[in-house]
């Protein structure tokens, strides 16, 4: 009895020695907003590797060795999770096929994390080869955010997306069984979700029938994957969410929407990702936001496009463009929208069709789209939250990441300002702990 006491005691000493072994850095003094919607308070954050070990009053214990940084004034919050984006689709002012590189998407996947973007979902404008870069990007022998991927997304045979954009391996059926087979060929890729376009482009293409993305989404369930759905148009939303679909990957922007489709996404457990900037960025330039000038938004855009978005060319395109004025009703409908799913208790994820076109800015974005969720009427804190956990929630990945909890790795962002008070200060990021690592501070921004 005696000596297996002492054995005990002998085994719990070695373990605390152990773990004591390796120093710990506290950041000490920082409102720290935690992701997971509870109040901001100011707390230490205690790190050792690449994850958090402690909150609140420090364990003596762990006091030896110690790095302390005074982040006292400054706020925390976990690096965002954005789950709509697209790699590799854009270079300088255009999008092409030839542009999906592995250096390019390494390049996106950088600036995202540069940025307090954590990790990425992009939906369905990967090709073949881009799984391997993903499953790279997942054991970290590619830098930056990591890569979650639809993979080769399922479009409209001549419709949607068009092929000239850079869409050239979208599988197109154009019967279920074809939709079934194209199911069953790229799950065997194992992507993260599926991607399908329902939309005609303003009346410009054909839209996917009703029988085909019933077949696509029956067929991705019967293989466990989930589906993510480009809408736009509330009568094929009704039609999505009754062949059970999982995410909405834009907003519902052509009308409002009723009690009865709320209760349904709600029920459902439908996934509602409204990319609002998208909506904005189609009108914003030619009132020449305040934002165009900030280095914030200027260091991450690629090559020319701030010269395309302040160009005398460019902003007489958008203003004679007709569907101009239809984005604008599009953006207050979408507006709408996500304050009245928000209340009626459908889960939202951030995304922004960040890298979809030259005008919708890797990095920024995510920190804009929390402005628009603010404007819609979340207060800065559920913006937070839905930006952070909820996508972390929507990758599977929320029991690892995604909140600043014990036993979480550590990747927050440090802030000079309170974005609870101004949500635009997001934007004002003394640096990025990704992992436990610095890997930013404020010289480039
Ligand atoms: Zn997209």
């Amino acid at each position: 009895m005696r000596s297996a006491l002492l054995g005990l005691i002998v085994l719990s000493a070695c373990a605390h020695n152990h773990k004591t072994n390796t120093p710990v850095t506290i950041f000490r003094g920082a409102v720290i907003i935690d992701g997971t919607g509870a109040d901001a308070v100011v707390d230490d954050l205690v790190i050792r590797g690449d994850r958090i070990v402690g909150r609140g009053e420090v364990d003596k214990a762990m006091l030896d060795g110690a790095t302390i940084v005074d982040v006292s004034g400054k706020f925390m919050m976990p690096m965002m999770v954005d789950v709509h984006t697209h790699l590799g689709l854009l270079a300088g002012t255009t999008t092409a096929a030839a542009h999906y590189t592995r250096d390019n998407v390494e390049r996106q996947l950088v600036r995202f994390r540069d940025y307090g973007v954590q990790a990425v979902l992009a939906l369905g404008s990967d090709r073949v080869e881009g799984f391997a870069w993903r499953d790279a990007s997942r054991e970290g022998s590619l830098a930056g955010a990591r890569f979650y991927s639809a993979g080769l997304g399922f479009g409209v045979p001549g419709g949607m997306p068009p092929i000239e954009m850079g869409f050239d391996q979208v599988l197109r059926p154009s019967t279920p069984d074809e939709a079934r087979a194209d199911v069953r060929k790229l799950v065997g890729y194992r992507p993260d979700v599926l991607k399908i376009w329902v939309d005609d482009f303003w009346g410009k293409y054909a839209k996917m029938r009703p029988e085909v993305f019933t077949a696509i989404i029956d067929e991705a369930h019967r293989h466990h994957v989930r589906v993510a759905a480009h809408v736009y148009h509330l009568d094929d939303a009704r039609a999505l969410v009754a062949a059970g679909i999982d995410i909405f990957a834009h907003s519902i922007r052509d009308a409002k929407v009723d009690a009865e489709l709320v209760a349904a996404m709600a029920a459902r457990g439908v996934v509602y990702v409204p990319t609002l900037s998208i909506d904005e960025f189609a009108f914003a330039y030619t009132s020449s936001p305040a934002w165009l000038n900030e280095l914030f938004f200027t260091n991450a855009c690629e090559p020319g496009v701030l010269e395309m978005v302040k160009s005398p060319e460019y902003l007489e395109r958008v203003r004679n463009n007709p569907v101009t004025a239809t984005e604008r009703d599009a953006y207050s409908t979408a507006l709408h929208n996500l304050k009245a799913l928000y209340d009626g208790g459908v889960t939202v994820a951030m995304g922004t069709d960040a890298g979809a076109n030259a005008i919708r800015v890797q990095g920024f974005s995510e920190h804009h789209e929390l402005v628009n969720m603010v404007a819609a009427g979340l207060s800065p804190l559920e913006a937070i939250t839905v930006a952070t956990r909820n996508g972390a929630k929507l990758l599977g990945i929320d029991n690892d990441t995604g909140t600043l909890e014990v036993g979480k790795q550590a990747s927050f962002i440090v802030l000079r300002a309170n974005p609870l008070v101004q949500i635009e200060d997001t934007r004002r990021i003394d640096a990025v702990y990704y992992r436990g690592r610095i890997d930013r501070t404020s010289a480039r921004y």
